[in-house]
């Protein structure tokens, strides 16, 4: 792997592991390679190999691939067309007829649906458990269970549970362990040094960060990621060339970004966390003893919950005018959402009130804006 050494810190990786050196004709910033096909030298004709946009190995892709390995220091790593590409191509590849996969029991919306309603399609069967009681765990093996899959940071109570002891499960139990590490991205988080198998992103979020793709990616051991190409290339997710090109640009100035998000949600939730109008605030940089074990910042999400209920939820979205009232987060841009009418509009109310997720519940993307602007919004936002 070219200029990603293992002694360079982030920033460092950010800006130079996976690029090509001497650039491209001497271009600095890597070229976009839009070309479905390129010849092949030599006669090495292993059909994987053979380099081709929906086989993952263009120099666009290449270079991210080198890039996302290297700030979660794993062997290798791999893109997708989005998120859900990532992690329905990871679950297809580590799963098969018979097996049975663990699932933390408040995941994104999109892979709860994919494992609870495809899943079963293919003779794969899941059970639930709750992160935060471990010594439940083990009632929820079965004898064909094969992998566990969690979230660094539960959406939308923003909980995070004990990772190293879910890590450490999976391994005593011969399971494969997979994390969607998004809302944390490698900033917060490096699931591969915790024990993780599979680091999965929807690099829609903080990783592009510009609120302008889809994509998505899979970190982990060379042999794994062997795996899962095998599993993409046949199942035909793979991130085109301009989009690849769009996330090795925004993913450069990602710790830039993310710092500055840890520390504007962390001033936005001491704010909500004092105001007389707020009932309570779901951050984990507010006392959460994992989050501080495990995370070397906080993230720029959190949820809140308004004394009024609904109707003062409601009057809120509509006062708010920095923030654009809209679904996704990560971006440069601040965003509001009730998760009870977006992301977790497919859970039935009992789901949702078992999870905590009230109807008058608010979710808040912290963007780049000055962060005393957006706690000046939110202050008038929330006077009656
Ligand atoms: C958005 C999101 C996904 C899905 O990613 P897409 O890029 O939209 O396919 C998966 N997991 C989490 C935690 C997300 O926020």
């Amino acid at each position: 792997m070219k200029n990603s050494s293992i002694k360079h810190k982030l920033d460092t990786k950010l800006i130079h592991a996976g690029e090509p050196r001497p650039g491209v004709l001497g271009a600095v910033s890597l070229p976009v390679f839009q070309s479905a096909t390129y010849e092949y030298s030599g006669e090495s004709t292993d059909y994987h190999d053979l380099r081709y946009i929906r086989l993952n190995n263009t120099p666009n892709h290449v270079a991210l691939h080198q890039k996302l390995a290297a700030l979660e220091n794993a062997e290798d790593a791999l893109v997708f067309a989005s998120g859900m590409a990532a992690i329905s191509t990871a679950l297809l590849t580590v799963l098969r007829a018979g097996d049975h996969v663990i699932l933390q029991n408040c995941l994104y919306g999109g892979t709860h649906d994919f494992a609870t309603k495809d899943l079963p399609d293919y003779g794969i069967g899941h059970g639930f458990i709750d992160a935060e009681r471990p010594e439940t765990w083990e009632k929820a093996l079965k004898p064909n269970t094969r992998a566990l899959y969690v979230e660094t940071i539960s959406n939308p109570m923003m909980k995070v549970a004990d990772l190293k002891a879910l890590a450490a499960f999976a391994k005593k139990h011969g399971l494969v362990s997979m994390i969607d590490n998004t809302f944390a991205s490698p900033v917060n988080f490096r699931p591969i040094e915790w024990g993780f198998d599979i680091s999965l992103h929807s690099a829609t979020k903080y990783l592009n960060g510009h609120t302008d793709i889809v994509a998505g990616a899979a970190i982990g051991s060379k042999a794994i990621i062997a795996k899962i190409k095998h599993k993409l290339d046949h199942l035909g997710g793979s991130l085109d060339p301009h989009a690849c090109f769009l996330l090795h640009r925004g993913l450069k100035t990602l710790g830039v970004r993310v710092r500055r998000q840890n520390e504007s949600a962390g001033k936005l939730a001491k704010f909500l966390a004092r105001h007389r109008a707020v009932k309570s605030v779901n951050y984990p940089g507010l006392g959460q003893k994992n989050a501080a074990k495990f995370l070397d910042g906080f993230g720029g999400m959190l949820s809140f919950e308004l004394k009024g209920g609904l109707a003062a939820a409601r009057k809120f979205m509509r006062r708010v005018t920095l923030p654009v009232v809209a679904p996704s987060l990560g971006g440069v841009e601040s965003l509001v959402t009730r998760p009870a009418t977006t992301s977790h509009a497919g859970m039935t109310a009992n789901e949702r009130q078992a999870l905590g997720i009230t109807d008058s519940l608010v979710r808040v993307s912290v963007g780049l804006e000055d962060a005393g602007d957006l706690i000046a919004d939110f202050d008038q936002a929330l006077k009656r």
